[in-house]
């Protein structure tokens, strides 16, 4: 004989209670089966519902008594012939109207006891078997029979929560089982009884255990557990969305997933199986060819972690003291008062020295706790021996479970690793000794991530999703974002990267969407979006809480510059082009620095300097290695560079200006790069990043712009350069006189930097340099003969996008 239970969803509705009609049949055809139901979803929940309302006198139970009723009437309606409805609608009639007495008395009475409540619940699973078994009778394929559970489960008196006493049980089914010949049984799930008979239940999605009771004690071939998702899964799918299904599974690893909170099987549903060594299967009823996992006693697969899995609702209680280790039959006195107040513990964490215990329970358990273990111990409270108890809410257990763990080194350093690096904060550990399962405590808000993070670094070594939230889409975002479009496949292909735009900000607007924001159409979406600014999108990031967060921000704002410190706070990597947070007071920038080793996270701005050029990166690559740097010299604006290449007093020097302006190399006013203070802030930059603690003021500018073209507006700027023409054209003159091209050059020396227009004759080696070209020459401890020269494009929205988009890459590569 085989055991088949069916879930809430799989009787769900008409068609789920076809396709469990079929399945039925089917394995009717090989062996006699009983057929386990739980009530149909969301039934349970609704009579819960309906008895609290009656212990309130709420009248309105009334209402949803007859809701009950119309949901089951039209189920049999819809599922059996009109001429043989009759029996089977009267049976739930009948059964209605004990739910309306037995709710009456509860609540002319006021009160709902554990016990009236089991009864109450009872009936979801009464009526479901009733129609299942209706169906079958009438379908007449097979000898049928329904049996109430209740005459052959037996338990102790814990109503909601009743443990079977299988001494009781087992004769009861054995004499049962060998006096009866039909092919298939239909039973009640979740329901049981007292010797008394009086009706108890087993437990929130306890027809799992039902199922694994009757297999225990008629020695069933397996048990077979139809659900709604093809098996147990490598963790909940609510929660991930590229979960696999496990095809094998051992007893203990499902015990400990299903323990952690896996809700696809009821934990104590292992255990009788697992005594008798009964395979279970996890089957979907809504596609039953799928394979399904398998449950058994050894595991044939090799896979070292299994699955992950999470509990909500946990509190952690802390007890601590100076003088613990004097105090004798300490942790049995704390585990007995839990014990006492029927508190199960979830997990225990102790220091070595026992100076203080940690214990995880259940949320709904803390008060209790609280109150009997700070009674149990006023004394030593008193004598401040210890102090009293710590209750920490609004955590969770995330629980890494696999057999084979333990003769692998290297698994929690992963775990740790892959959580640090988001900033999810592990508030307790626990290893069991047998090494099945590391548990992690952390904050309910880390949940979803940290399920996520766990699952990406153990199982989906193939694929990692980088959410990424862009503020400033002009030139260079509008780049960055096409590049993304055109590097998706290769990018999953060959870096197993998935880039998923989640936000996307310009000065007046925030597009938000967690699914990701449709790249081809960016523009419209972001068009329609409520105007907001740049501390909502912050406020939001931070709220999303997602994995591989990268906050990458495009604009030249001083107040974006500002909220970086907050971002790097939750550990999301920040990718700036904006110079303005690192070229600001050199605390700030220090400030960043430190938070980013703090919170384990990434800050970088390639193209602060040189556009996409890897100039920061070098640098940072020669003093990570131990170079020095001697001196650095550098043409670092293309502005300047294209002017004074172009400009041979030919044309107005103004022209040239508006013509780079034009060609969008410029910042928007070109007194940032023609007065040098750009060029001052990419030296200030590599400055800082060689080492030096310096700001923007110490750096020595010798100017060739007019006083007067600093004053008014850009338009006015214009006609000031047009009146000092003559002014430009001597410069351009005097070099030309020298063979010389006009430079402006950055260079660091000594602790000093200085920027200024210099004559570059034809031996150096920025003589020969184009157009917007860079050119960064590093003198080094190991370059001293030859500098280290990086030369190339330094401006422009592609290559400037393509630097951004390097920096996102390596920041969660990191
Ligand atoms: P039933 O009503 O059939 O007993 P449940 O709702 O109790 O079904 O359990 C099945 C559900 O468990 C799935 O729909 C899924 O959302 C959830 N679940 C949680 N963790 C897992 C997991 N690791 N694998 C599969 N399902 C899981
Ligand atoms: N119907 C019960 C519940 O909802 C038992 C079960 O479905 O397993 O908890
Ligand atoms: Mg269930």
């Amino acid at each position: 004989m085989k055991v088949l239970k069916f879930g809430g969803t799989s009787v769900g509705s008409v068609n789920a209670m076809n396709q469990v009609i079929k399945i039925v049949l089917e394995a009717a055809t090989q062996e006699p089966i009983i057929v386990v139901s739980s009530a149909m979803s969301g039934v349970t929940d609704q009579l819960i519902h309906i008895a609290q309302l009656a212990s309130k006198s709420d009248e309105s139970y009334k209402q949803l008594i007859h809701k009950l009723e119309e949901k089951h009437f039209a189920t049999v309606k819809e599922l059996i012939d009109v001429k043989n409805q009759s029996n089977i609608l009267s049976c739930i009639k009948k059964y209605i109207n004990e739910i309306e007495i037995f709710c009456e008395g509860i609540s002319m009475l006021q009160e709902l006891s554990a016990r009236s409540l089991d009864r109450i619940q009872s009936y979801g699973e009464l009526i479901s078997t009733k129609i299942l078994y209706a169906k079958l009778s009438l379908l007449d394929k097979f000898p049928v029979q329904w049996i109430d559970s209740r005459t052959l489960i037996k338990t102790d008196h814990q109503f909601g929560v009743a443990k079977v006493d299988y001494e009781l049980s087992t004769p009861l089914m054995e004499s049962y089982f060998t006096n009866n010949v039909y092919q298939i049984y239909v039973v009640p799930g979740f329901i049981a009884s007292t010797k008394e008979n009086i009706t108890t239940t087993l437990g929130r999605g306890g027809s799992d255990l039902t199922g694994a009771i009757y297999a225990k004690c008629i020695q069933a071939s397996s048990l077979e557990i139809w659900t709604d998702v093809s098996g147990m899964m490598t963790a909940d799918p609510r929660i991930v969305s590229t979960v696999k299904p496990i095809n094998r599974i051992s007893y203990h690893e499902a015990l400990e997933l299903s323990h952690f909170g896996a809700k696809i099987i009821y934990p104590p549903t292992i255990q009788p199986v697992m005594s008798m060594g009964i395979p279970v299967w996890i089957k979907n009823t809504f596609s039953p060819k799928d394979e399904g996992t398998l449950i058994e006693n050894e595991s044939t697969n090799t896979e070292i972690v299994r699955g992950i899995s999470s509990v909500k609702d946990i509190c952690l209680l802390n007890l601590e003291g100076p003088a613990m280790l004097g105090i004798p039959g300490f942790s049995k006195r704390l585990f007995g008062c839990l014990a006492d107040e029927n508190i199960s513990v979830i997990l225990i964490t102790q220091s070595s020295s026992e100076y203080s215990i940690c214990v995880a329970i259940h949320k709904k358990d803390s008060k209790k706790a609280k109150v009997k273990i700070d009674h149990e111990f006023h004394l030593e409270i008193r004598d401040q021996k210890i102090n009293p108890l710590i209750v920490e809410n609004n955590l969770a257990i995330i629980a890494l479970v696999g057999e084979k763990m333990k003769s692998h080194p290297g698994i929690s350093g992963k775990l740790f690793s892959a959580l640090g690096k988001n900033g999810i904060n592990v508030r307790a550990i626990a290893q069991g000794s047998s090494e099945k399962n590391i548990s992690t405590v952390i904050s309910e808000d880390d949940i979803r991530k940290a399920v996520n993070v766990l699952h990406e670094a153990f199982f989906d070594s193939t694929k990692k999703q980088l959410n990424v939230f862009v503020i400033g889409v002009g030139n260079v975002g509008s780049k960055l974002l096409e590049q993304f479009k055109q590097q998706e496949a290769y990018l999953l292909k060959n870096q197993n990267l998935q880039i998923n735009v989640v936000g996307l900000a310009n000065s007046k607007q925030v597009l938000i969407d967690e699914q990701g924001i449709d790249i081809e159409d960016w523009k419209a979406l972001l068009l329609a979006s409520p105007k907001n600014n740049v501390h909502y999108f912050v406020q939001e990031i931070i709220h999303k809480n997602l994995r591989n967060s990268v906050f990458v921000d495009i604009t030249a704002n001083a107040d974006v510059a500002s909220v970086y410190n907050k971002l790097l706070e939750k550990s999301i990597a920040i990718v700036a082009c904006n110079k303005i947070a690192c070229s600001r007071g050199y605390e700030e920038y220090k400030n960043l620095k430190k938070l980013t080793r703090e919170f384990n996270t990434s800050f970088l701005f390639e193209t602060n300097v040189g556009a996409g050029l890897p100039i920061i990166g070098t640098l940072n690559d020669l003093l990570k290695s131990g170079d020095k740097i001697h001196s650095i010299k550098a043409v670092l604006s293309g502005t300047l560079n294209y002017v004074f290449n172009t400009y041979d007093a030919s044309v107005p020097f103004a022209d040239v200006v508006k013509k780079a302006q034009d060609e969008g190399y410029t910042e928007p006013d070109p007194r940032l790069d023609l007065g040098g203070t750009d060029v001052m802030r990419k030296i200030l930059i590599l400055a800082r990043e060689s080492g030096q603690q310096i700001e923007m003021n110490e750096i020595e500018n010798n100017g060739f712009l007019p006083a007067s073209c600093f004053e008014g507006s850009v338009a006015d700027f214009y006609k000031e350069l047009r009146k000092h023409e003559s002014h430009f054209k001597d410069i351009y003159e005097k070099a030309k006189k020298e063979n010389c091209k006009l430079k402006f050059v950055a260079s660091f020396e000594f602790g000093k930097a200085k920027v200024q227009l210099e004559h570059v004759s034809a031996d150096s080696p920025f003589y020969h340099l184009y157009g917007k070209d860079n050119l960064v020459l590093f003198h080094t401890k190991r370059y001293y003969e030859q500098p280290l020269v990086i030369k190339g494009a330094g401006a422009g929205a592609d290559v400037t996008a393509s630097g951004i988009f390097a920096d996102i890459i390596r920041a969660v590569k990191n």
